[in-house]
């Protein structure tokens, strides 16, 4: 089947390059010139593990290719997926211009009917926008040409972007039209050949379905972190609490980690946006408003215990602060919302300086944060803690679990460690001689 896909970041691209490896024509285009002409020499804009790959085999057997030219893009393929970013607007709604921008460029070249798919995140009532926009510059040209809005949302997860589009648990489409539902059933018949993944229902529905989801994880992250508030100041352990209640199958063990608040280009601006909604349809939604706030406060809670570590904030003036892991999780170098970035610039507020050391995330402080005295990047997580007052954890890759402590204790001035992650256990590194801060537990006694 031939394809378009608008929008070349993490969903456009993985999107496409998924699906051009089960044998589909890909066409995917953006607007970023210097994106496109990355990928044309075969540089991929992000870091995803498997991308690079899948990207390059099917730029070779010629069922992928990168442009910037919206008339072939919308000639290329009667499916034209949009995969644009919904950043926040001012008031936390999801700004929708770049989703309409597109619906508008799809509609002044399209020849035929087009199945246009929505795969962004966007509010219920999106489809009917997009619907209304396409309408809107269909009568203009004087072309009464027929079309399908599809709502399609993608589940992916940073960091395990690829495996989760080959193997989905769920397709959700929604649409009621035949004809789209024919066409979307031809374009995803190799994900279901073992069995059936695909859920179609109405659009609203299909919308909605994705910021349940994502405020559900949501949901259980800040709870969770709420959980742990709790128990450090009742003398509980998160971490035996997280067990015992995990081991409830009506539970499960699954994204119930206490940490340092949740990040990402996703779950604050779904949260968020989500609350909007509520707000728009006159709708009362503590719980939404709740889970955005308890989030809000636990990226805090890092400076908070350095700061109440040191004797007051004031004290952290001068002190330097090696911080490991700058994206928001594992496996990625996205730094939307990181809670490193929360911790960075209290630090930074306070006149400390910070030493970090992030696996590949190094290019994306740079970009966000330039040349500046009181950020150093190093290239290993040793090194980052040459003469350091202390060390954060905000992210939990895997080379960061099992550390040489006797060599970070020589590396460092004091031995301190606030960790947002839960990485070790108190116990041991009171024995050790640290003075070993985590989330939700006690202090190793
Ligand atoms: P991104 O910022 O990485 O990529 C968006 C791309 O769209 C950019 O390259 C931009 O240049 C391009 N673009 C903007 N306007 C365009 C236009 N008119 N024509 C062509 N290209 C255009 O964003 P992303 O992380 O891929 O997210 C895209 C959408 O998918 C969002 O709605 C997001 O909420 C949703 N989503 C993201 C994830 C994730 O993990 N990142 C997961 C599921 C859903």
């Amino acid at each position: 089947m031939k394809l378009t896909i608008f929008g070349t970041g993490y969903v456009g691209l993985v999107t496409g390059a998924c699906l051009a490896e089960v044998g589909h024509n890909v066409v995917c285009i953006d607007v970023d010139q210097r994106k496109i002409d990355a990928l044309k020499a075969g540089i991929i804009p992000i870091w995803e593990p498997g991308l690079e790959a899948i990207v390059k085999r099917n730029v070779a057997e010629q069922r992928l290719r990168f442009t910037t030219d919206v008339a072939e893009a919308v000639r290329h393929a009667e499916v034209q997926f949009i995969a644009v970013g919904t950043p926040p607007d001012e008031d936390g709604s999801a700004d929708l211009q770049y989703v309409l921008a597109v619906a508008e460029s799809i509609a002044r070249h399209m020849p035929a009917y087009r199945v246009i798919i929505n795969k962004s995140t966007v509010p219920v009532g999106t489809a009917d926008k997009v619907a209304a926009r396409v309408d809107a510059v269909l009568a203009e040209r004087g072309a009464p040409i027929p079309f399908d809005v599809v709502s399609n949302p993608e589940f992916l997860k940073e960091g395990a972007a690829v495996g989760d589009f080959l193997k989905p648990d769920r397709i959700i489409i929604g649409t009621r039209s035949a004809a789209a539902q024919e066409r979307m059933r031809e374009l995803y018949e190799p994900f279901n050949r073992n069995h059936e993944r695909t859920l179609f229902m109405d659009v609203k529905s299909a919308e909605l379905t994705k910021y349940a989801a994502n405020a559900m994880l949501a949901t259980k992250i800040s709870f969770m972190n709420e959980m742990a508030n709790m128990a450090e100041i009742l003398g509980a352990d998160i971490e035996e609490v997280r067990k015992g209640i995990g081991a409830d199958p009506r539970i499960g063990y699954h994204f119930i980690y206490p940490g340092c608040g949740y990040g990402g280009s996703c779950f604050p601006k779904d949260v968020q946006a989500l609350g909007r909604t509520a707000d728009q349809i006159g709708y009362h939604a503590p719980l939404l408003k709740a889970v955005e706030a308890v989030n809000t406060r636990q990226k805090t809670v890092l400076f908070d215990k350095l700061a109440s570590h040191f004797g007051g904030s004031a004290n952290l003036r001068g002190k330097t602060v090696a911080v490991w892991g700058l994206s928001f999780k594992p496996n990625t170098d996205d730094m939307r919302e990181a809670p490193s970035r929360t911790l960075m610039e209290a630090l930074w507020a306070a006149g400390a300086r910070v030493q970090a050391f992030d696996p590949v995330a190094s290019a994306e402080a740079r970009r966000l944060y330039g040349e500046r005295p009181d950020l150093q990047l190093y290239d290993s997580k040793y090194a980052a803690l040459q003469g350091a007052d202390a060390l954060a954890i905000c992210t939990e890759w895997q080379q960061f679990r099992a550390p040489d402590f006797e060599e970070m204790k020589h590396m460092m001035s004091t031995a301190v460690i606030v960790d947002g992650r839960n990485l070790y256990s108190p116990v041991r590194m009171q024995r050790d001689g640290w003075d070993y801060y985590g989330i939700g537990r006690p202090r190793g006694q």
